[in-house]
């Protein structure tokens, strides 16, 4: 069975040492570096499966690392965790906005490094398996599932992965409500461990994104998030 090549770029001997350890024990393939520049050449050059990146290194910081990744078409699509020392949220918005699927905070269990490594190659799988031929046109939003593009007034726009799979998912079900735990198993992974602060980071963010439309992203208060219906509203 072909197993998952990881690269982690983490300058932390300590951590990259149990990081490389636990993935490696349950079958990955890894590749690391403890500088930002050397990590950054890595991924063009290898391509792997899965990124995880620390956000404070030498050379390029992780922030830097992930938009260059998410600008070369070589790699705009490998899933990258971010690992993050700091839990404000500050970072992790930053993270998430240039494109972070994911993001854990350290110190983290290996359990947890490894359940979202899973939720994320599992995703990427699907992702691959599920090449559609679906537009789904609200107003001036298109949401093209197959290029894997939003047009918003006919100007594409960046989305993250999740972002667009968050946005996708809700505007195929107008008017209905999901609450939080229900978007993160659709849209981040089906561990237990992810927070419910964290979809509402990606919320903002796509709020952000969608400019205008902002407000087709609607919160149901003490229950979670839904599409607007412009079916009924508009009648
Ligand atoms: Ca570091």
């Amino acid at each position: 069975m072909k197993r998952e090549r990881i690269l982690v770029i983490e300058d932390e001997p300590d951590i990259l040492e149990v990081v490389r350890y636990n993935l490696t024990k349950e079958g990955y393939r890894v590749t690391s570096s403890m500088d930002g520049t050397e990590g950054l050449r890595i991924a063009t050059r290898e391509a792997p499966d899965l990124i995880i990146l620390d956000l404070m290194l030498p050379g390029l910081d992780g922030i830097e690392i992930c938009r260059r990744l998410r600008q070369d078409p070589v790699t705009r699509s490998i899933p990258i965790i971010m690992a993050t020392a700091k839990s404000e949220e500050s970072d992790l918005v930053l993270g998430l906005g240039v494109g972070a699927d994911d993001y854990i905070v350290k110190p983290f269990r290996p359990r947890e490094l490894l359940a979202r490594c899973q939720a994320v190659l599992r995703r990427g799988t699907l992702r691959e398996e599920g090449t559609r031929g679906e537009r789904i046109v609200v107003g001036r939003i298109v949401i093209d599932s197959v290029r894997h593009e939003v047009l918003i007034d006919d100007q594409p726009i960046d989305f993250t992965a999740t972002e667009f799979r968050l946005l996708h998912f809700l505007a195929s079900h107008p008017g209905r409500v999901f609450d939080r735990a229900h978007l993160i198993s659709r849209t981040i992974g089906d561990h237990a461990i992810v927070l419910d602060r964290n979809i509402d980071v990606h919320v903002r963010s796509l709020r952000r994104k969608l400019g205008p439309y902002r407000d087709y992203i609607e919160t149901v208060r003490g229950v979670g998030y839904r599409f607007r219906d412009t079916r009924r509203s508009e009648s």
